[in-house]
């Protein structure tokens, strides 16, 4: 029988569900900082980071019938593509029936999302969607996130859940950029997010991005000069008093929180 994944505490999913559920690995997005990737490979789900892209969907996940009394994060280990939709809808939809809270976390295709909007209507107070935006910027999206969907899509996204009543949260973490680029997306996002927006920093980078690239290792020096704990704390500054704001672990160790 399929069961929920229990997150530890204090981990990357933990954050923000106690449970979470995948219906299959891979991803196309492709992000050059992806951590489920590294995941995927240790636990042998996949032989090497090159297969990564290639998106592996079990239907036998799709029957799910238990119910826990928490959040369940849906998905972690994938995004929800055209690939995937069908079989994604049918195990949310069994989720939600076993009377379960669920987080829906993507870099949103907006196809998709309308489908889940259009078709989860009756749910939406069991529903809480959070996408992940780090950059307004097309061209920075672009070179971390290659196979992802547009920011404007995804902020197009976001209008979209927003607009058919459905609580909205965004996670800017990683950070793409600075922080007044932060701050730009704050201003621009806020009014669409009924929930929350999650600030993080490209934790780890050394690790997870290939530097053998040239041009991953301008880009992420780049970063670490966008994210030094001086331009941290004036983020920090600049927003913690307003509302909706949330801190991940990775920026709140930098400004003692
Ligand atoms: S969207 Fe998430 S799972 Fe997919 S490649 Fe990017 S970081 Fe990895």
């Amino acid at each position: 029988m399929n069961k929920f994944n229990e997150a530890k505490p204090g981990s990357r999913v933990g954050e923000w569900a106690p449970y979470s559920y995948n219906i299959g690995t891979g991803c196309l997005n492709g992000c050059k900082y992806c951590y489920a990737r590294d995941i995927a490979v240790k636990t042998e789900m996949i032989a090497d980071k090159s297969k990564w892209t290639e998106e592996q969907v079990n239907p036998a996940k799709v029957k799910i019938e238990e119910t826990v009394d928490d959040m369940v994060m849906f998905p972690t280990m994938h995004d929800i593509t055209d690939n995937n939709l069908t079989t994604y809808m049918a195990t949310l939809r069994n989720i939600l029936n076993a009377r379960n809270r669920v987080l829906i976390v993507s870099k949103p295709r907006m196809t998709c999302i309308q489908s889940i909007c259009d078709s989860f209507a009756a749910y939406k107070d069991s529903i809480l969607f959070r996408f992940t935006i780090g950059s307004l910027n097309e061209r920075v999206c672009k070179f971390w996130e290659p196979g992802a969907p547009r920011p404007q899509e995804r902020v197009a996204a976001l209008k979209y859940a927003f607009d058919a009543g459905f609580q909205t949260s965004v996670s800017a973490e990683p950070m793409l950029e600075g922080y007044r680029e932060a701050i730009a997306l704050y201003e621009t996002l806020t009014p669409t997010i009924t929930e929350s927006i999650w600030f993080g920093k490209m934790d780890d980078i050394d690790d997870r991005v290939d530097m053998a690239e040239p041009a991953n290792e301008k880009a992420a020096q780049f970063i670490r000069e966008f994210q030094s704990d001086a331009n941290i704390k004036l983020l920090y500054d600049h927003l913690k008093d307003l509302p909706k704001v949330q801190w991940k672990k990775s920026l709140r160790r930098v400004v003692g929180i």
